[in-house]
């Protein structure tokens, strides 16, 4: 590797890592190489394991993105676990700079009655298991005739649109065929959705409320007393334009529906039903106090449901000697700048996405945020000298010391042609290698 360029570390192929990478090489301040370390040996991240299998169009990001694997200087390195393959000190000790890409890998809980029991599990799980997550646990949807989505978020309107689909519809996409079997199980009549505030404070956005709406064979209902009454003239134009399609509900029928979804807002989850396994769910009406916290009026009612998907958002988690903000979930910074527990910037240390602001934004949000900590990253380099000669840690020797290889861009474009290849043998674009044995084979990892 050249050695005038400065080396810089990315924890994390997600989106905000990719756009920190891509940040990096456009920038004509500073010579850089950039290593783009993961814990699977695919890169893209949410990209690839996030994004819905029937967004295509959000997908093809990773196609723009994967183009900066093409630049000078840039190397993927995959199947390494930060904190356990390789420590922070390591990284420091190899690298003039290290930007942490993260995000956010806990998932909220709801802290009510029955949440563990079988059939209640989070939106990431379902998630990851349909996008063919490696690591993600299998579902068993036989059988399964109602389920509900807990909040009203981005994530509930994906999992209930996948649920509502008839599963033959799916076919065309990404998903790995043992997937696409299970989900041909499943006989959902009915999908909830539950706001635990009003439609107005709903997290979704318009765009993927409508296309949720409009699945074919889906009818939709609506507590309608909920869009009565509501003071509109402070709401921003994304809650505005949410109500205006709820309201065109009552102006919708659908013919011999396959499925219901039902849309219930005021309502919040006090207990999940059931002996051995999920049976139903039991929601309370609710209210704001003076506060605008979220009130019970111990009005209560129980759905038939056997599928409960918590779709309450993600918290940030520790990294392995890294400062953390408990309260925030995030890695304490300034502009992207790691910072310790009293607010000093640390030096060599930065921070992008959700790891950095907490779990918000669409992936585009990415761009600018990790713009800001690489405009911070690049002034600190042109302020410090070059590391000259010093000898830098040689991290594939530590690695390799440990059993570990890391896993190359070349390895992962092994993985893309055989998903390419399967996908072509079924008539579609791709489907997914989801076991870890065949991932490791494909990476000559054996
Ligand atoms: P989110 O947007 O933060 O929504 C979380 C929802 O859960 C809110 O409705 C929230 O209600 C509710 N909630 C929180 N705690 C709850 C509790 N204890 N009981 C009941 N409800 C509770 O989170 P998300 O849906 O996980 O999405 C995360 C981010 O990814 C968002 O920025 C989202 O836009 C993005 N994303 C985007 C796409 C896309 O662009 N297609 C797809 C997926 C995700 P309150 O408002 O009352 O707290």
């Amino acid at each position: 590797m050249d050695q005038t360029r400065r080396r810089v570390a990315v924890v994390g192929a997600g989106p905000s890592g990719l756009f920190a990478a891509q940040s990096l090489v456009k920038q004509g301040e500073v010579p850089v190489s950039v290593d783009l370390f993961d814990r699977l040996p695919t890169p893209y991240g949410l990209l690839r394991y996030g994004v819905a299998p029937d967004h295509p169009s959000i997908k093809s990001v990773a196609t723009a993105l994967a183009k900066v694997f093409d630049s000078d200087g840039i190397r993927f390195r995959g199947n390494v676990t930060f904190g356990q393959d390789v420590s922070r000190e390591e990284l420091l000790a190899a690298y003039d700079a290290v930007v942490y890409a993260v995000g956010a890998s806990e998932d909220m809980k709801m802290g009510v009655p029955g949440e563990d029991l079988p059939g209640s599990y989070s939106a990431r799980q379902f998630v990851e298991w349909y996008s063919g997550h490696p690591d993600a646990r299998s579902f068993d949807l036989g059988g399964l005739r109602g389920a509900a989505a807990i909040g009203v978020g981005n994530v509930a309107v994906d999992v209930a649109r996948i649920l509502a689909k008839k599963p033959e519809t799916l076919d065309v996409t990404d998903m790995p065929v043992v997937v696409l079997d299970e989900l041909r199980r499943h006989a959902v009549e009915d999908v909830w959705m539950i706001g635990r505030r009003g439609p107005q404070h709903a997290a979704f956005t318009t765009k993927e409320l409508r296309e949720l709406l409009e699945v074919p064979g889906v009818a939709v209902d609506i507590n309608a007393e909920c869009l009565v009454g509501i003071e509109e003239s402070g709401l921003d134009r994304r809650a505005k334009a949410n109500l205006e399609v709820l309201r065109g509900l009552a102006h919708r029928h659908v013919e011999d529906p396959h499925c219901r979804l039902h849309l219930r807002f005021w309502r919040r989850p006090v207990a999940l039903v059931g002996t051995t396994a999920v049976t139903g769910l039991t929601l309370e009406s609710t209210y704001l106090d003076e506060g605008g916290s979220v009130r019970g009026t111990g009005r209560s009612e129980t759905i038939p449901v056997q599928l409960v998907l918590r779709s309450i958002g993600y918290r940030g988690t520790p990294l392995v000697d890294l400062p953390f903000d408990t309260k925030r979930a995030v890695i304490p910074n300034d502009q992207g700048r790691v910072c310790d527990a009293d607010g000093t910037t640390l030096p060599r240390e930065y921070v992008v996405g959700w790891a950095k602001r907490g779990p918000t934004g669409v992936i585009g949000t990415n761009k600018s945020d990790a713009a800001q900590t690489v405009d911070k990253l690049v002034e600190d380099l042109v302020q410090r000298p070059a590391a000259g000669d010093v000898t830098r840690l040689d991290l594939d020797a530590a690695l390799a010391a440990r059993g570990r290889r890391a896993s190359s861009f070349e390895d992962w474009l092994r993985i893309d042609a055989e998903e390419t290849r399967r996908g072509g043998a079924l008539g579609r674009q791709r489907t997914k290698v989801s076991d870890w044995a065949e991932l490791r084979a494909l990476c000559g990892m054996g």
